[in-house]
């Protein structure tokens, strides 16, 4: 059976005109004649910008590929005795008295009201259109927020002096919307790749904006190249070319100025460089960090060969990194290509084992582990569960990208259909949200004149992430561990024999075998 559906699929708009081969993805009769309305057709049109998921700005992407062992490939364990981190005693141990809350940071001073936070919200189209959305839900979420990569770059009124950021009014809007809700549970994350480094956003939003974290960034799980967007009018094209991006195809050649004018091309894409990671330097960049004024500096890291995890666990543990996200293959983006999203890299299970292996031998030498987050392709609280669990005790919390995208956007879209109605009706739009949002008449209590200021989608993310944490609740009062430190590894059963070779979680038929033998006599 093909784990893979080549050739079409809704991500390129794309289908096939009868059944398709498994493997190639062709019909099993490809007709002299047809329109092509499959991947290898739009191509045969449109070439390179097939490549990519549509319509760029206004989705995220998430690859479709089957892999052989994931999250569903394991269940967890419940008891009916004892209950842990909580006395044993039913008006106690209940599972609203669950403790949800978590900390990263080498000395644990990054508070969190939930183990989870956004992806790299970053420069391309659908983050910078939902960033209020998704930063304010965050801040009022008690969670931390990510801004991504390339955003001063990309910034159209950014001012640049001598190759260094002055001054970006997009950095500013980011930071002062999360900083207006913000209430010293979360905080505010910021990337710097290559480009970002060289452009001195460090320097820039640490003395002009005050953050104190940062994220250096190895990669990601959709793509094991830099970051793209794309651009629609040759001028931004030529602005960001000479801000010193790779813009594809180049603006300034005659050709595709003439194939732009005429209409067979409809856009640019920008990219970032790859990232060339060494000891030497990565241990710079941190100190260079440091020494500009970060308080915390954190490593993301994508699903790169065991080799390059094993790098990203021993460098953090040397620089005493606050955190290390490492985001596996199944994880979203904003703009990544369709095929490279679903062919390429270790996919997340395989890759929080081998963490979770890499992490133990460290360990035992002694050796300091940084807090961990894993991302891709986790949505819901069982996912968290088994996210901690698998990677107990080194995991502390999951990156959701795309999940929390999704909340927001969904409570945007309501909250923009509500405002109408109640405009038309005569009322207001408190009213409407009330009516709208389960969490709306706790929020209005707690936020008082300040709600109607809420947007709506960020109150959809909170929603979203307060229904997680009452289904993490009774997950883990299932389980009788009342605190997060408690989930271990012994929480999870494997449901297959694969499950259990790859991650060394007993496989269900054998969980408990002593201590079923003791019992038994
Ligand atoms: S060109 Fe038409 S017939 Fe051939 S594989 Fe594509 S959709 Fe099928």
């Amino acid at each position: 059976m093909s784990f893979s559906k080549p050739n079409f699929s809704a991500a390129t708009l794309t289908t096939t005109r009868v059944t398709p081969a498994p493997v190639s993805g062709i019909c099993v009769t490809c007709v002299d004649g047809c329109e092509g309305p499959c991947e290898i057709g739009r191509s045969a049109l449109k070439g390179r910008e097939v490549i990519y998921p549509v319509p760029f700005g206004k989705i995220t992407a998430g690859s479709e590929k089957d892999y052989p062992v994931d999250f569903s490939h394991f269940n967890i364990q419940g008891t009916a005795v004892g209950a842990v981190g909580v006395e044993a005693d039913p008006d106690i141990a209940r599972f609203p008295n669950v403790d949800t809350k978590t900390t990263v940071g080498a000395d644990n001073s990054i508070k969190m009201n939930f183990p989870v936070f956004t992806g790299a919200v970053g420069s391309t189209d659908i983050s910078r259109i939902n960033w209020d959305e998704v930063a304010i839900g965050a801040a009022i979420s008690g969670v931390i927020v990510v801004v991504g990569e390339n955003v001063c770059g990309m910034d159209p009124q950014a001012e640049i002096k001598n190759g260094k950021i002055v001054k970006s009014p997009e950095m500013e809007r980011r930071i002062n919307s999360y900083n207006q809700w913000y209430d010293g549970t979360g905080g505010v994350v910021v990337q710097a790749n290559v480009e970002d480094t060289k452009l001195g956003v460090p320097e820039y939003v640490i003395e002009k904006l005050g953050i104190n974290i940062f994220e250096l960034k190895w990669g990601q799980g959709a793509k094991d190249i830099g970051g793209e967007v794309k651009l629609r009018s040759i001028e931004r094209a030529i602005q960001l070319k000479e801000r010193g991006y790779i813009v594809l195809p180049d603006p300034t050649n005659h050709a595709a100025l003439k194939a732009f004018e005429a209409g067979g091309i409809s856009e640019f894409e920008r990219h970032s460089r790859l990232g060339m990671v060494e000891e030497e330097s990565f241990h710079k960049s941190v100190e260079y960090l440091r020494s500009v004024g970060a308080k915390y500096v954190t490593l993301k890291t994508g699903a790169y060969r065991p080799a390059d995890l094993a790098r990203a666990i021993k460098y953090s543990s040397d620089a005493k990194i606050d955190l290390l996200t490492i985001d596996g293959a199944g994880g979203g983006t904003g703009m990544s290509p369709w095929r490279m999203m679903n062919e390429w890299g270790i996919p997340t299970v395989q890759l929080e084992c081998l963490t979770y292996q890499m992490c133990e031998k460290l360990a035992k030498k002694g050796a300091y582990i940084p807090p961990i987050a894993i991302a891709g392709g986790l949505s819901l609280e069982d996912h968290i569960f088994k996210g901690l669990a698998l990677g107990a005790p080194y995991v502390k919390a999951i990156c959701l990208g795309r999940a929390l995208f999704a909340a927001a956007m969904v409570g945007k879209t309501h909250g923009k259909l509500m405002a109408e109605k109640m405009e038309l009706e005569g009322e207001s739009v408190v009213e409407g949200y009330l009516r709208l949002f389960a969490v709306g008449s706790e929020l209005k209590e707690r936020f008082g004149k300040d709600f109607e200021k809420l947007p709506a989608g960020a109150i959809g993310l909170y929603s979203y992430v307060d229904r997680m944490k009452q289904g993490l609740q009774q997950l883990m009062a299932g389980a009788r561990k009342f605190a997060l430190k408690h989930i271990d590894r012994n929480d999870l059963m494997a449901l297959t024999r694969d499950a259990a070779e790859v991650s060394g979680i007993d496989y269900v038929m054998d969980a408990d075998a002593k201590e079923v033998d003791k019992i038994l006599g």
